[in-house]
């Protein structure tokens, strides 16, 4: 299972760029960032979506897609997963027809750009080849983590989310974590307000884990506290855990 980082950043700055991993290249994971560093070609080629959350800088580049690829032609089309609520935002707040059109309707209802696909949480799906598994996490919206597993690789990716349990249950025997951390250990009380995680958060809920995955990565670092914050994970001790960057590309 091939990982390529596209946008990992909690903040948008030039090379930095919002949530979005792309898995080998029909499944994506979060959609702040594709048209911005995809080009054409590989954009035809996402089918699947996975939605952590409706918070902006999860699904910004959503829209872009939408257009690109119904503008390429009818044989390209995607479908967007995640929790009811969270897809229920996302159709409600952006593809309106007021912020930007229904692709769900475009060019017509019966073969449109874009499908919507409602999941329930702790519920294992097939997708892609993937066997996808969301668990609902802690944040100020309706907000989930996923597994995703494909023979004998495996992922857990924590989305945005404060201090939770459900999803750690599921860490026994995966071959990564992703999980975020957006604020330095002094703003402790900020990230317990928006429900984020801070490196001395991360190391609690690390011990919730049966075991420790042979690699930690870490999202959704603020730029700037990245100094701070990069010094406060290494006081973590843990030789498998790295901060994430955009292109980075991981072999799991
Ligand atoms: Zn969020
Ligand atoms: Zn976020």
């Amino acid at each position: 299972m091939r990982i390529e980082i596209l946008g990992c950043s909690a903040s948008c700055f030039p090379g930095q760029y919002p949530t979005a991993f792309l898995v080998d290249e029909h499944l994506l994971v979060d959609a702040g960032t594709i048209g911005s560093v995809l080009d054409a070609q590989r954009q035809s080629l996402i089918r699947a979506i996975l939605i952590t959350h409706p918070h902006l800088d999860h699904i910004k580049e959503l829209a872009s897609l939408a257009d690109n690829l119904l503008i390429m032609g009818e044989e390209n089309s995607f479908t967007v997963y995640g929790l009811d609520p969270v897809l229920e935002s996302i159709k409600q707040h952006v593809f309106n027809n007021t912020i930007w059109p229904d692709f769900s309707r475009l060019p017509n209802a019966y073969s449109p750009v874009l499908r919507w696909s409602p999941l329930e949480s702790e519920r294992s799906y097939p997708i892609c080849g993937y066997t996808v598994t969301p668990f609902g996490v802690n944040h100020s919206v309706a907000a989930a983590g996923y597994k995703i597993a494909r023979e004998d690789a495996s992922f857990i990716f924590s989305g945005d989310t404060g201090p939770t349990e459900l999803i750690w249950k599921a860490a026994a025997g995966i071959s990564a974590l992703i999980v975020e951390v957006s604020f330095p250990n002094e703003l402790e009380q900020l990230a317990v307000k928006s429900l984020h995680l801070t490196p001395a958060m991360l190391a609690r809920e690390l011990e919730k884990l049966p075991e420790i995955p042979p690699l930690v990565l870490v999202t959704h670092v603020k730029s700037s506290y990245y100094g701070q914050i990069a010094k406060e994970l290494a006081e973590i001790t843990l030789t498998q855990l790295e901060i994430m960057h955009e292109g980075n590309v991981y072999n799991l």
